[in-house]
């Protein structure tokens, strides 16, 4: 297990010799961990900031103890391995199958998390990628229909779900922004004034930064994915998740073509929607809901959707209003336009030297 402390208590160190008091603010911790298949990078400040931060880390390990596909003893594994029997899941992986229930209904099916036996043949999930036949596909798609799941079942005191026989699921599309949500938690009861949390894609913008600005957000250039710092834009974002989803994130290349892992269920086939990547914006909400979540979910689904179906998607506002957390979205599409609804729109600089035209999109 990798961790690696960054820094810690920086200007504690510079102020200690001349005897000025250090105001809680000015601590800071930042630590990188490994985890979920990604490098994140977890900053927080406050007087309680090593502690947070290291909380942070743990409430990652522990998500990804139970939901990976790949740690044979997680409950997702369990789950994915019970030949059709019910299995005892915890707490988080029972919120997930009912979050992920919903949003591939609202999604008209797009996000689906029974697609991980298809995930799987493209070689995803053990890195051993390969090009799968349309008659291998085609039979796995018959084990795709929906999150078919059946519960939840108590069964002495414990949640049970179970699959069909030869189903599976994958939560690589939704656990980074659950882990987001159960983050917040942990920095309100640290009493962090301000953090910045990056899970691979997945930002935290909490509180703002410690000179009272907004968190700069970058959006990743998809056609310059291999450089750093290499932004279509950058957000300006306090209190905020913003979830990118793009094909440049995880591919592979074979016969000239690229294969990427976000996969559209009507297919079997890597989404070719004409967009290089979508991210979705939300507030923390009042607490008690799910918006990093939310984001995580809906920037994989409106990535398949494409541009179209995407902006009508969040037009209709029914989609949020159930989950009481309005979201924003930025579009990057193959043919050079970035598209910025409208509520991000004095929150978002488009990089000049980036190429890309921009568009502000309202309702
Ligand atoms: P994200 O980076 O959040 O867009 O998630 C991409 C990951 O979600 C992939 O690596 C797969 O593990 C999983 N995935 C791929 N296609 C889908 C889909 N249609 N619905 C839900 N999860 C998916
Ligand atoms: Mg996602």
């Amino acid at each position: 297990m990798k961790r690696l402390t960054v820094s810690v208590l920086l200007l504690a160190l510079l102020l200690s010799g001349c005897g000025a008091q250090m105001s809680p603010d000015e601590a800071q911790e930042s630590i990188q961990v490994i985890a979920m298949d990604t490098a994140m990078l977890i900053t927080t400040y406050g007087e309680r900031s090593p502690a947070a931060a290291y909380a942070c880390e743990d409430t990652i390990r522990d998500l990804e103890k139970q939901l990976s596909r790949t740690l044979e003893d997680s409950d997702v594994s369990r789950l994915n391995a019970s030949g059709g029997e019910p299995v005892e899941v915890g707490e988080d992986l029972g919120v997930l199958l009912e979050l992920a229930r919903y949003y591939h209904g609202s999604t008209g099916g797009a996000f689906n998390i029974a697609i991980a036996p298809v995930v799987s043949a493209w070689g995803f999930t053990e890195d051993s990628f390969r090009v799968p036949s349309q008659a291998e596909l085609d039979g796995l798609l018959e084990l795709v229909q929906g999150p078919s799941y059946i519960g939840p079942r108590s069964s002495g005191g414990a949640i049970c779900y179970s699959l069909a026989p030869g189903q599976a699921i994958d939560l690589g599309g939704i656990a980074k922004g659950y882990a987001a949500d159960k983050i917040v938690k942990v920095l309100q009861e640290h009493d962090v004034p301000r953090a910045n949390i990056n899970l691979g894609g997945n930002v935290l913008a909490y509180g703002d930064r410690p000179d009272g600005a907004p968190w700069r957000v970058g959006i990743q250039d998809p056609a310059r994915a291999d450089e750093q710092n290499a932004f279509a834009g950058v957000l300006e974002l306090t209190d905020s998740f913003a979830v990118t989803s793009g094909g440049y994130q995880r591919y592979f290349e074979e016969g000239g073509k690229r294969y990427h892992h976000i996969i559209d269920p009507a297919t079997g086939y890597p989404a070719d929607s004409g967009l290089s990547s979508v991210t979705v914006v939300a507030g923390l909400g009042e607490g008690g809901g799910f918006p990093g979540t939310m984001c995580d979910a809906y920037s994989t689904a409106l990535f398949i959707m494409g541009e179209e179906q995407a902006l009508d998607f969040w037009r209709d506002e029914t989609q949020w209003e159930e989950q009481g957390c309005p979201f924003e979205l930025v579009l990057v599409t193959e043919d050079g336009r970035v598209m910025v609804t409208e509520g991000l729109a004095d929150r978002f600089t488009l990089e000049e030297t980036s190429g890309y035209t921009l568009e502000v999109v309202s309702r």
